[in-house]
């Protein structure tokens, strides 16, 4: 073996080396696809406190942060049916993400993307780390009592940072859309709303507990709507 024969036997058995590190894991190439995607986002870092660090934010984009209620151990509320609520929450979030990301005004991310357990706390904080424009938090409702409770009923908590224009703009747009029972704009100081530092509003879009609204909202076509409503409002809102 002369001196090139020696040098590309190095550089193959290199490049060997290095394929058999990759495989396992030794060596990664580039950073890990979280925050760029604006589809998925890192969601262990904020419940473990660690520095998020903050993507660039492209110009005249914004930046909407949608949190499917519950997952993981809090299920949420359970349907008539005996579905879990964190499921339609998590289904509709999806849906509302990748309408946004057909817009390229938007850039969405989700608090979570599977069936985790994220503190109230943390899903604001995801919106504030990110410097969001919005947050929006995704829920059913819930009735038990003996009456036959339906509707869509849109919460916000802060005045004056645009929050109650938000939730007038989506609950306008969930009415219209879904056509269910208008329970009105609504201020309370539910956790993930009184934490937010962005502009934040939480919809109960319909009673899971009700029976009609329950299959509508476990319907393709029935999330499909509301996601629709949500976008539009999103864009509206924008607009001004
Ligand atoms: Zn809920």
């Amino acid at each position: 073996m002369g001196r090139s024969g020696k040098v590309a036997y190095f550089i193959t058995f290199l490049g060997i080396v290095i394929v058999l590190l990759s495989f396992g894991g030794l060596i990664t190439f580039g950073g890990e696809d979280t925050l760029g995607s604006g589809h998925r986002f890192l969601s262990s870092a904020p419940a473990t406190g660690e520095e998020v660090p903050v993507p660039s934010r492209s110009d005249g984009k914004y930046r909407i942060i949608i949190d499917p209620g519950h997952g993981g151990k809090d299920p949420g509320a359970s349907s008539v049916s005996g579905r879990e609520e964190k499921e339609f929450t998590l289904a509709l979030a999806q849906k509302v993400v990748d309408l946004l990301r057909q817009d390229s005004r938007f850039e969405p991310y989700l608090t979570r993307t599977s069936d985790e357990f994220i503190e109230l706390e943390d899903r604001s904080k995801v919106a504030s780390d990110l410097h969001a424009d919005a947050l929006v938090s995704l829920h059913g409702n819930t009735y038990e009592g003996p009456e036959n409770v339906s509707g869509t009923e849109t919460y916000y908590y802060a005045e004056g940072d645009g929050s109650r224009e938000l939730a007038e703009d989506i609950h306008q747009h969930l009415i219209e859309a879904l056509d269910f029972r208008d329970r009105g704009v609504r201020q309370e100081d539910w956790k993930v709303l009184r934490t937010s530092e962005v502009p934040a509003v939480l919809a109960e879009i319909g009673f899971l507990t009700n029976a009609e609204n329950e299959s509508f909202l476990y319907s393709e076509a029935g999330q499909d709507k509301a996601a629709q409503a949500i976008v539009e409002a999103l864009e509206e809102y924008f607009r001004k």
